[in-house]
């Protein structure tokens, strides 16, 4: 585990980053009631958790079920009341684990694992596809003409909410560069009438917003850099 961030400097970094979706959603005419700011609390201790909650947010998101689980329920007994996101790569062995954690998946990328969620989930669950729509080798999701499939499957689940698509963008020098990335996750949630867009994280989030984000992911700018 990291050290413990101070409580100012999270509340310096939740300010900071609500400053700059604020400065993106003007720059794209939108709302931005309608961008949810998930805090990526992988990597950082309960602590942290408290201190970001103490600041105001109420969303907060991990990507690995070990990790969280223990965090989740730390978090609950310090009192903090929160909606938790699973951002990270799920095996359908841990569906059930996931969906008892959880309220929101983003990371649904096989029709096996919508099925175990599906049985698994004790409350009606949301959950989003997670799309390799940059189709880079070796990257968790589906490919784009995948998706067709797995929303009908979505659709038919009794206890899944199906929100929206989920993208984790290629690494770039300049956030402009994965723009299209974006804008192609956009208008594949569009052809499915899809409303929610997870994507944008710490260094594109701005341009994410800009091309429709209505979940960011966003873990360093508010706690500072990882050091596990
Ligand atoms: C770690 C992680 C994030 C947050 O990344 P930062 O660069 O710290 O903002 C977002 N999404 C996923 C899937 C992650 O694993």
């Amino acid at each position: 585990m990291s050290a413990v961030p101070l409580q100012q400097d999270v509340e310096a970094g939740v300010e900071r980053v609500r400053e700059s979706i604020a400065r993106a959603c003007q720059r794209a005419g939108r709302d931005p009631g309608t961008v949810t700011l998930v805090a990526i609390s992988k990597g950082q201790p309960v602590e942290a958790v408290r201190a970001a909650n103490a600041a105001g947010l109420r969303h907060f998101g991990e990507n690995r079920i070990q990790e969280a689980v223990p965090k989740t329920e730390a978090a609950k007994a310090a009192g903090v009341e929160a909606t938790w996101h699973l951002v990270g790569h799920l095996q359908s062995n841990k569906a059930k684990a996931a969906a008892s954690s959880f309220d929101v998946i983003h990371s649904v990328d096989s029709l096996k694992l919508l099925a175990r969620l599906d049985g698994a989930a004790p409350a009606p669950r949301d959950v989003l596809l997670q799309v390799n729509i940059a189709a880079e080798p070796q990257k968790q999701g589906v490919a784009a003409d995948e998706v067709a499939a797995l929303v009908e499957a979505a659709r038919e689940a009794a206890n899944l909410r199906l929100r929206g698509l989920m993208t984790i963008a290629p690494i770039a020098a300049d956030p402009e560069d994965v723009r299209p990335v974006f804008r192609d996750l956009r208008e594949l949630a569009e052809r499915f009438a899809l409303t929610d867009l997870s994507m944008g994280m710490t260094d594109d989030f701005e341009v994410a917003i800009e091309e429709g984000a209505t979940l960011v992911r966003v873990g360093r700018a508010i706690f500072g850099e990882r050091t596990t």
